[in-house]
């Protein structure tokens, strides 16, 4: 068969492990031959590398994030105070129920949002906006268990306020990493382009690529 435009066999990158079509002649998150995990550049004078994130961009991903989690709890919210009121449970003029529920409700909802989000699928909707992921500091996949140890610990990370404590950490650390991240072994990454020298030269954080290293390329740098 001559194969149509919906024929989308996916493998699996043998440089970062993004699913790719078969066909790719470049995976998009790491420049590779999804085939071979060698750099797709073909005159090996660029490469695509994965940095740090700052507090910056992360901070606007989390605000996404919060806009995204409010709007779908302020919806749900919405459509079951409108079914109690066509069944007639707020008749009582002045009795309002206690709102403490929906605070558990919520914080349960974003925990499960972020933990699932990350584990599952390295980010999320906020960070995919951005082009970030959460990866262990070595490159691998970040798991369960780590993913549930840096979501534990944003609450900490936001103390007094608005991530105080998160952000000077992530200003602080070598790796842009706050205290959840470090209890967890984890970074926030963003794939770049750039060129070999400025790799060979740059100060930016890095992290390796999770796949089998091909010889003389990718991780010498990391
Ligand atoms: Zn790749």
């Amino acid at each position: 068969m001559s194969g149509g435009p919906l024929s989308a066999e996916t493998i699996a990158c043998a440089r970062c492990g993004r699913r790719v079509t078969a066909e790719a002649p470049r995976c998009p998150e790491c420049g590779a031959d999804p085939r071979t995990g060698l750099s797709g550049f073909r005159d090996g004078a660029r490469d695509r590398v994965r940095v740090c994130e700052g507090v910056g961009v992360r901070l606007v991903a989390l605000a996404v994030d919060f806009v995204i989690l409010s709007a779908v709890f302020l919806g749900i919210g919405l459509l079951v105070y409108l079914v109690l009121v066509g069944a007639g449970e707020f008749a009582v003029v002045g009795e309002e129920p206690p709102s403490w529920p929906l605070w558990i409700i919520f914080s349960a909802a974003a925990f499960l949002y972020f933990w699932i989000g990350e584990a599952r699928f390295t980010q999320t909707l906020g960070k995919r906006f951005f082009d970030l992921r959460v990866v262990r500091t070595d490159g691998g996949r970040v798991g369960y268990g780590a993913a549930f140890v840096r979501t534990l610990l944003r609450v900490v990370d936001w103390l007094p306020a608005a991530y105080l404590v998160g952000a000077t950490l992530v200003w602080l650390t070598p790796r842009r990493q706050r205290l959840g991240d470090l209890a967890a072994r984890t970074v926030v990454v963003r794939s770049r382009t750039m060129a070999a020298d400025e790799i060979g030269t740059s100060a930016l954080p890095t992290v390796p690529w999770p796949g089998p290293a091909p010889a003389g390329t990718g991780r010498d740098h990391a």
